[in-house]
């Protein structure tokens, strides 16, 4: 491995005045502070390899323990505060954390199911009694860094075991790719359990020795006022679609920044239109799971195509496969696999599950997709989302493009439901003021007959997870029963 995440933190750190968190936390502080948790994890026994669970809500203090965890080789485990103490359960259990941290309110629910556990003020002011130096261990580019669990919207959540190879080298690529210097201000307010806010936008900033403005939740109110001073944001498509709905949001709003960066769930080409149009900033949608960090991403320069995820990241491999590993054709849709070294370690505890996923070093992302003559990757829904009606596949993301593009449409979720003839039926759930049968008959100039929702739906919101996905699960589970009673 070439350098590590905290090879970077020390040569940043070793210059006076360097800004990590805009108007609190220099490099020199947060080398010092991520020196004073490490100790104060050693001190409570903690040793390389044990797991560190922290779930609490976002705050700076994530970031600090994150690092320190890098620094000692304890793994790092985050875990979404809206889960509930239930929830958490199968996270303590299968992944058998030697310190779960969180906050006061949290800590006698997760004691009970009988974790170590200590509350976030605690640890902190046991740390403020430590050294701020730290002899850090040697560490390989194979070890584990972090255990993410995957969001588990069908089945157990998985444990994606992560190496600092995968971190570092995903960092020095994006750092290269979107350009980032130390002169830039990323503007935080993604949540910090999930590889986009932690490790994209993070590993980002700090490898770069650039700084961040880090606000604790998104609002567009916030967003808007902190513009001016950043020069990147990083977001899922629904901040987009919300700060359109602001009518602050302008060009002159947005002159300050250099890059609008989107992933995560797929952003529609009617919103990057809109955002165009608005602050004439075309954004750049790049694509990644948590698995694989990041994959594939639009140009900085160039066309940054709406409705498509970009091509492969320098250094990481991508091909679009027939299921059986055999390579499809330019153009046609099919299965994306994915190798480099950006590329996770296995499911925690899951040697089966992790083979099933694996075929000749290139891991089976579960995603579909197609490449255009130029390279560009277009993502086609999820391989469980595909819908299968009278024999024939329809792919979401398709009939969602048609529908997004009509008037009166805010959002579109496309899901296939069980039928006594077709086996499925295409059925589409929209949020706006539509017409069900209109948007119907508006379709058939743009789609086969076999792709046209034989339902629209309309409802109030589409069910989003935290990142924006729209949990098309509880879609199907909702509608199961409409055609087969
Ligand atoms: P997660 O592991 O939670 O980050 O989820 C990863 C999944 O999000 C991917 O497998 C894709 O299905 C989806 N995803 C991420 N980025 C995009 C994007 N730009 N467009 C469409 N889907 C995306």
């Amino acid at each position: 491995m070439g350098t590590d995440i905290i090879a970077k933190l020390k040569q940043h750190g070793a210059v006076p005045g360097r800004v990590w968190l805009q108007d609190a936390v220099t490099y020199v502080d947060l080398l010092a502070d991520t020196g004073r948790v490490a100790n104060a994890l050693a001190d409570l026994g903690l040793a390389k390899g044990d797991r560190l669970l922290l779930q609490v809500e976002k705050c700076e203090a994530v970031l600090t323990i994150y690092l320190a965890c890098l620094r000692l080789g304890v793994v790092f485990l985050p875990v979404n505060p809206g889960y509930t103490v239930p929830e958490t359960a199968h996270f303590l259990t299968d992944a058998s954390p030697a310190l779960a941290v969180t906050d006061p309110a949290r800590v006698a629910g997760l004691a009970a199911l009988g974790a170590r556990v200590m509350a976030l003020p605690d640890l902190l002011a046991l740390a403020g009694e430590q050294a701020a130096s730290f002899a850090d261990p040697s560490h390989g580019p194979d070890d584990l860094a972090a255990v993410l669990y995957t969001s588990g919207t069908t089945g157990r959540s998985k444990g994606v075991m992560l190496s600092r190879e995968n971190l570092a080298s995903n960092a020095e690529t994006l750092v290269a790719l979107w350009r980032f210097t130390a002169g830039d201000v990323l503007l935080h307010v993604l949540p910090v359990f999930h590889t986009h806010g932690l490790f994209v936008a993070t590993n980002c900033v700090l490898w770069a020795g650039a700084s961040m403005i880090f606000q604790r939740s998104f609002s567009p109110g916030q967003v808007l006022e902190a513009l001016p001073r950043a020069s990147v944001l990083m977001g899922v498509p629904t901040f987009y679609t919300r700060l359109l709905a602001d009518p602050r949001l302008d060009r002159s709003a947005t002159t300050h920044i250099r890059l609008f960066i989107s992933g995560s769930a797929p952003l529609s080409p009617a919103t990057h239109a809109e955002w165009r149009d608005r602050t004439g900033h075309a954004i750049l949608e790049r694509y990644g799971m948590t698995e694989t960090n990041m994959i594939t991403s639009n140009p900085y320069d160039g066309d940054r195509r709406a409705g498509t995820v970009g091509m492969p990241l320098p250094g990481v491999e991508v091909r679009v496969t027939a299921g059986d590993g055999t390579v499809l054709p330019q153009g046609e849709a099919g299965a994306i696999e994915v190798r480099g070294p950006n590329v996770f370690h296995g499911y925690w505890k899951l040697p089966e599950k992790t083979a099933e996923e694996f075929r000749n070093g290139w891991f089976i992302t579960g995603d579909m997709g197609a490449f255009d003559p130029d390279g560009y990757l277009s993502i086609l829904g999820r391989g469980k989302d595909l819908v299968i009606t009278g024999g024939l596949n329809v792919y979401p993301a398709e009939v969602e493009a048609a529908l997004d593009d009509l008037p009166g449409v805010a959002e579109s979720a496309v899901i296939g439901v069980p039928h006594p003839d077709f086996g499925e039926a295409v059925v589409a759930c929209v949020v706006g003021r539509i017409d069900p049968e209109a948007v119907r008959l508006a379709l058939r100039d743009r789609l086969a007959a076999f792709k046209i929702p034989k339902r629209v739906l309309v409802l109030d919101a589409l069910p989003r997870n935290a990142m924006g996905k729209v949990q098309k699960a509880e879609l199907r589970k909702a509608h199961a029963g409409m055609f087969t009673g």
